[in-house]
């Protein structure tokens, strides 16, 4: 069955989600601010809109794939664009954003008339171009039945976390445990220089002992081990490092906002944090690890613990 969909945001993600769509039979209408983008979607088979309301006027669904919870919130806020889609539109906010922002979203969609799911990907540009995504969705079980056939067709797994924000909960607590286990491996390894062990030998053990993680065993912070991770081409992204370090200032906000004082949580996204805006800024993520070894050079020598 043909859907007419909106799609708000045809950037490095959206432009080739909306591509699959498009490519899959499916009527796409898209929007960016960006003429560039905008240009690049038209190739590849993308109706263009000339406006967000445009795009959301006589669509089925309409999908936004945007930078930050500010840019959804303005979007959905803004009367004019909830109010030239028809009542009962069924929108998907695919952005990453804040738990409460995406709440907030569902509920203005809500006031409108429509219904509402967020469903963040995890999977990277590489996965959008392949359909290889992974969504996880928030809302109504009938919402999320309704689009899982629109998410096949951009990705190879949807699964259901609950209600409104829930697929946004699961995103930032998944790249919680995958920051800090990098961060994790990373101090292995340099402690393991400082020791005398080759990175071979302690991959060797951890890959197939309990410290085993996809940190370790798919995107190894150093270079030899697993040929095909980040650190054997310039750490070239994969995972930029300032997406982490997005991912994990959502984290730490929805950390706070609960009062829950998750050590290593806050440490990782104060760690990534200042890596991103540093050397790290056009780096994988897994470049931590040279953080790592220059905080390591700079620490005083301590005593044994007995
Ligand atoms: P991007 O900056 O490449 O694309 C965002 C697009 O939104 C831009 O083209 C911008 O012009 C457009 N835009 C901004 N405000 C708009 C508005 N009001 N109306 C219309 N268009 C507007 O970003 P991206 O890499 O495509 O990421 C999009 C989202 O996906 C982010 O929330 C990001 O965290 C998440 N994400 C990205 C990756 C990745 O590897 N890039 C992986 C997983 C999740």
């Amino acid at each position: 069955m043909t859907t007419v969909i909106g799609f708000i945001g045809l950037g490095h993600m959206g432009g080739p989600m909306a591509a699959n769509l498009s490519a899959a039979g499916h009527r796409v209408l898209g929007f960016d601010l960006a003429p560039e983008a905008l240009a690049a979607a038209a190739a590849t088979g993308v109706e263009t809109a000339d406006s967000a309301r445009a795009a959301a006027a006589g669509a089925d669904v309409v999908i936004t794939m945007l930078p930050a919870g500010s840019h959804v919130l303005s979007l959905y806020r803004d009367e004019g664009f909830l109010a030239a889609a028809e009542p009962g539109t069924l929108f998907v906010d695919c952005s990453t954003i804040d738990v409460a922002d995406a709440r907030a979203a569902h509920e203005a969609a809500v006031a409108a008339g429509h219904r509402a799911l967020d469903a963040p990907v995890s999977g990277g540009v590489v996965g959008a171009e392949a359909a290889t995504l992974t969504f996880m969705a928030g809302g109504g079980e009938a919402e999320f039945s309704e689009a899982e056939p629109l998410l096949a067709v951009m990705g190879r797994r949807a699964v259901h976390c609950g209600g409104a924000g829930a697929g946004q909960a699961a995103k930032i607590c998944n790249n919680m445990i995958l920051g800090i286990s990098m961060i994790a491996v990373s101090e292995a390894f340099v402690l393991g220089e400082s020791l005398g062990l080759s990175h071979q030998a302690l991959y060797d053990v951890a890959s197939t002992a309990s410290g085993r993680c996809w940190a370790l065993t798919t995107n190894c912070p150093v270079p030899g081990p697993v040929p095909t991770s980040p650190a054997n081409h310039d750490y070239r992204p994969g995972f930029a490092a300032p997406l982490m370090a997005k991912d994990l200032g959502l984290a730490a906000n929805a950390l706070r906002a609960a009062g829950i004082d998750a050590a290593l949580g806050l440490r990782a996204a104060e760690m990534y944090a200042a890596f991103a805006e540093a050397s790290g800024a056009t780096q994988d993520f897994s470049g931590i690890v040279h953080a790592v070894r220059d905080t390591a050079a700079g620490a005083p020598k301590g005593t044994t613990i007995a």
